[in-house]
């Protein structure tokens, strides 16, 4: 019998102790989590939790400028949707979802990627993996967040010196910024 669900990276599948284990899946601390976004399938006679890519056609390709918007930040990792490749007029195709695991999100130490990047950032990000799910990079002065609003009023943050301010609230805020945040056509 085989169970069947959309999941996404990170997520938790299956306890060790029940599933091993497989393609598209890997454990951590005893638990069974996602690797990449697809269909999800729990084989109970086979007993391994398998990720099926959900759509691995993209025509992404490596080293890839490419725009997102950041749909969901965890400690470990952003997940973003592919917007538009910079520079490039290719019509994306197939799976626009990617992922910046935190040791990739700048080139000084992140402890905790919530604290770079929001959900509804727009950034820019390089293509680092294609296959079997895609991969981003923002380490490097000229990627990282281009545009973010205040997650209070919704209006736009301005740069000031290394950081964020939202002019309406008087408030600071921070990102893992692009060196032409708030400068950027996309
Ligand atoms: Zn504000």
């Amino acid at each position: 019998m085989k169970e069947t669900r959309k999941v996404v990276p990170g997520e938790e599948v299956a306890e060790v102790e029940e599933y091993i284990p497989a393609e598209g899946t890997y454990e951590e601390d005893g638990k069974v989590l996602a690797a990449l976004y697809g269909e999800l399938e729990l084989d109970t006679e086979e007993k391994t939790a398998v990720v099926r890519a959900k759509n691995p056609m993209t025509n992404l390709h490596l080293g890839d400028l490419v725009f997102c918007t950041v749909s969901d930040v965890r400690a470990s990792m952003a997940i973003c949707e592919v917007i538009s490749v910079e520079g490039k007029k290719r019509e994306l195709t197939g799976d626009t979802n990617g992922t910046i695991h935190v040791s990739k999100m700048s080139a000084e130490y992140v402890q905790d990627a919530t604290r770079e990047m929001r959900p509804s950032d727009i950034i820019r990000a390089k293509v680092i993996q294609v296959r079997p799910s895609i991969q981003l990079t923002t380490a490097g002065p000229h990627l990282g967040v281009i545009k973010a609003l205040c997650r209070k009023c919704r209006r736009p943050l301005v740069r000031v010196d290394k950081g964020l301010y939202c002019n309406n609230c008087e408030r600071p805020d921070y990102r893992k910024l692009s060196d032409d945040y708030a400068a950027v056509e996309f």
